[in-house]
């Protein structure tokens, strides 16, 4: 590991200053995915500041029903917050079926939207890797495949997005809200995430300058919701697909639907076009099977991850056939 410089700020404006002041420098959360990324030396920060201190933990109802959660706040607190579970589940749902009980506990939401891909080959160094080294290749694209995306890649890069968290967000419409010396700014969190086109190693748009503060809920939507996770073993493992989905059933017919998918897309997958396809449609299982399969339509397959289309077309009809 790298020696590198640590500053803790106890104030926004204290973790601006030490950012801008520092031009290698990195803002640490709980340390979950950026300290094993310093010990492979992926990440080469010569600063670490460490906003755990500030005092962005809280979770507030706001008077037009949204919910305001700190980016400081805790994967576990989080998940077990009441205003959470009785009115976003999908968020706890998500946030419990992510890493083990001790990740959760030092995890936090603004550290968890920014956690890099689990991609074999990214933390191989002795592998080719667009992500981890711009311009040296994709060794996933001719190597072991099985837990790369299907949507969303690039000849670049086909490495799915990790975080649970993100695809209830998706789903749910949530804001990010930023601050820099610049001021603040909001961006919709199915616009904080990049594709990787060509340059795989600029995954969102956040500037390097820019702190996160807190990630907004708008009130939650009509009907039911659900996240459900499929993975290798029931703890401790990534998504191979996840399903984010929210629906409410009018008369027979789908009056309002939210989905999003995790494990297949290149960042947390917002499902546009299945909802269309279901939107005023027959809440069928015929209508939840085209609506997946309009969908993942543009799917690209790699030799050994071709299975999770069908994963995906299944999950989707599944929970969406329990909510209705
Ligand atoms: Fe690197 Fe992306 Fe290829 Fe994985 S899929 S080896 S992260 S370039």
């Amino acid at each position: 590991m790298r020696t590198f410089s640590y500053v803790r700020a106890e104030d926004v404006d204290a973790a601006l200053r030490a950012i801008t002041e520092e031009p290698n420098a990195k803002f640490l959360g709980g340390g979950t995915n950026l300290v094993d990324l310093m010990r492979e030396d992926i990440e080469r920060p010569d600063t670490v500041v460490d906003v755990t201190r500030l005092p962005l933990a809280e979770v507030d109802e706001l008077p037009d029903g949204s919910v305001r959660i700190g980016a400081m706040a805790r994967n576990s607190h989080l998940a077990a917050n009441p205003v959470i579970q009785s009115r976003y589940p999908l968020v706890s749902q998500a946030l419990l079926s992510g890493a083990s009980g001790q990740l959760r506990n030092m995890a936090t939401v603004g550290g968890n939207l920014m956690q890099r891909t689990r991609c074999l080959y990214f933390y191989d160094d002795a592998a080719a890797c667009n992500k981890r080294s711009p311009g040296s290749g994709c060794a996933a694209i001719g190597g072991f495949s099985r837990g790369n995306a299907v949507l969303g890649t690039s000849s670049s890069c086909a490495a799915t997005h990790p975080s649970d968290l993100c695809v209830a967000l998706a789903a749910l419409d949530a804001v990010v809200e930023v601050r820099s010396s610049r001021g603040t700014r909001r961006i919709p969190l199915v616009d904080f995430h990049r594709l990787p086109a060509s340059s795989p190693e600029i995954e969102t748009v956040l500037a390097s300058d820019e702190l996160i503060t807190a990630v907004e809920l708008p009130p939650p939507p009509s009907g039911c919701s659900q996240y459900r996770k499929v993975r290798d073993r029931a703890s401790y493992a990534f998504a191979l697909v996840s399903v984010a989905a929210c629906l409410d059933v009018v008369d027979g017919s789908v009056s309002a639907v939210r989905l999003a998918l995790g494990g297949v897309g290149t960042k947390p997958w917002r499902a546009y076009e299945a909802e269309r396809v279901l939107l005023g449609a027959p809440a069928t299982e015929d209508s939840f099977r085209a609506a997946a399969r309009a969908e993942l339509a543009p799917a690209v397959s790699l030799p050994h991850n071709a299975f999770k289309v069908d994963l995906a077309e299944r999950t989707v009809v599944a929970v969406l056939r329990g909510l209705a």
